[in-house]
């Protein structure tokens, strides 16, 4: 009988488009690594503003991400970066980091430092057996992996949105964040053809699980 195989789903969509409740509860259910992206992009943003390198001073930009360690620890399910050491702190989904985190994740020396980092999160989910890993973020179809088992697209209509960051309680620049994410030159936000779009915006979060689920089942038997 043959191994059952590692699988690789990538799970992109705009923000509070559901992408990061669905993966955690895909991740229990099948034993998977859970990858937030946007968490990693976020740590960066705080880092950098921390270090007051703003994303307009592309030099000292460079020399910044150049000196960043980002490493691994697992909090759970859910790969959690760190850099030099340090893991993220609360800050990263406060309104300061909502306004800048698509700035600098526009810029194509940002997307580059994070590009092996994200790939090299299937060897931490191998070494830790768990059956596969599901990353969420904006360009795991398109760039980070297009050759991933299951892609999946989900989008809901804006007002539904900002209503689920509301009964969550927070604050977030949504139509700014989708807007600039969508828009920039280095891998925006976009559905990649062939990937399973899924409009959840009359959708309950398991009915949205349920429809991912059911094509990934088959395939880890
Ligand atoms: O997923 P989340 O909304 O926390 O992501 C925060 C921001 O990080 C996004 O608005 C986007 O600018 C950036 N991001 C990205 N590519 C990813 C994941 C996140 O550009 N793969």
């Amino acid at each position: 009988m043959s191994a059952s195989p590692f699988i690789i789903i990538a799970i992109d969509g705009g923000a509070a488009s559901g992408k990061s409740s669905s993966s955690r509860i895909l991740a229990d259910k099948f034993n998977l690594l859970h990858v937030d992206t946007g968490s990693f992009y976020r740590h960066l943003t705080a880092e950098l503003l921390a270090r007051k390198v703003p994303h307009t001073d592309l030099p000292a930009l460079k020399a910044a991400l150049a000196a960043l360690q980002l490493t691994t620890r697992l909090n759970g399910r859910s790969a959690q970066m760190l850099v030099d050491g340090r893991p993220a702190g609360d800050e990263i989904r406060d309104q300061r980091v909502n306004e800048h985190v698509s700035h600098y994740a526009a810029i194509p020396e940002v997307r580059h430092a994070l590009l092996g980092y994200q790939r090299g999160q299937v060897a931490v989910g191998r070494q830790h057996g768990f059956r596969g890993v599901v990353m969420e973020g904006r360009d795991i179809g398109s760039v980070i992996f297009p050759d991933a088992d299951f892609r999946f697209f989900l989008h809901a209509d804006p007002v539904e949105r900002a209503k689920r960051r509301e009964k969550e309680g927070r604050q977030d620049s949504i139509a700014e964040r989708d807007r600039l994410d969508s828009s920039r030159k280095t891998s925006p936000l976009t559905c990649p053809a062939g990937a399973t779009d899924i409009d959840s915006t009359f959708l309950s979060l398991e009915q949205v699980v349920e429809k991912m689920a059911a094509l990934i089942a088959p395939k880890l038997g």
